[in-house]
């Protein structure tokens, strides 16, 4: 590490203590509510590449992007700075029709696919040697007007419809429920995650046996609510803020 410049040693520290901090976190609520400890994807959108190498030298391999051309510059540095690394990338915003192609080609997972034509296009544009795309439904579980996500009595037809598309391997459900008051309760903030999990295993009941084997994942929970989603039981927790500090 000597060679590194101090302001990136001083920023491995921090994010090693941030990150065992969490992990901390992560095993107690998931202890308390007697849930398996959930997998963590690492929020980098608006952080520089040199922050997703020190997250990745710190064992993490999952990294959320909202903005694809950002996105796309991170995957082609990292590509470069550690060649045949192990990382995951996850698409986690809202995706636009525009955008299929881009995410298609360049990204591992798609969290935020709600309605059948996106998936669609995300399977057709879905280069054959790269393996099935894995997709996540997203869920407007709070019911806001003007949020993606499909609505929550629609998810198991789309659901179905999804899990028949070639080049996708559907995964599970995702959801970013609406804010509440910082004095909100553990019961209010938990709420909406019962409900996605609730949901979760209904369309797992209802998927045929090849397809329930692999709809796995439930991403839930961000820096302000993930013990609240991992008492709901959430598989994958999207933490930004809480690990590399506020975004500018
Ligand atoms: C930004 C973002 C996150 C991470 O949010 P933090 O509060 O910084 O942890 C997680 N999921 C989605 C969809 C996001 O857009």
């Amino acid at each position: 590490m000597s060679t590194l410049h101090p302001s990136i040693t001083d920023s491995r520290a921090v994010l090693q203590q941030n990150l065992e901090r969490i992990q901390e976190q992560i095993s107690c609520a998931a202890m308390r509510a007697h849930q398996s400890i959930p997998h963590i994807l690492a929020v980098t959108k608006t952080q520089p590449v040199a922050l997703v190498e020190l997250a990745y030298s710190l064992g993490l391999r999952d990294f959320g992007e909202n903005y694809v051309s950002e996105a796309l510059e991170k995957i082609s540095a990292l590509q470069l700075s550690v060649p045949n690394h192990q990382a995951a990338w996850h698409f986690i915003g809202p995706i636009q029709s525009n955008k299929t192609r881009l995410i298609a080609m360049h990204f591992d997972w798609a969290h935020g696919v709600d309605r059948l034509k996106i998936a669609q296009r995300l399977s057709e544009q879905r280069g054959a040697d790269l393996g099935c795309l894995q997709v996540c439904i997203q869920i407007n579980i709070s019911g806001e007007a003007n949020k993606s996500g499909c609505a929550p009595q629609e998810a198991l037809a789309l659901a179905f419809e999804v899990s028949l598309l070639p080049h996708l391997q559907l995964r599970g459900l995702m959801c970013v429920p609406a804010a509440l008051d910082a004095d909100a309760s553990f019961e209010a903030r938990r709420a909406p995650f019962d409900a996605m999990r609730g949901l979760f295993e209904q369309i797992r009941a209802a998927l045929p046996q090849a397809h329930a084997a692999a709809f796995d994942t439930l991403s839930m929970g961000m820096s302000g609510d993930f013990e609240a989603a991992i008492g709901a039981g959430s598989t994958m927790v999207r933490i930004g803020s809480a690990l590399f500090g506020a975004r500018a």
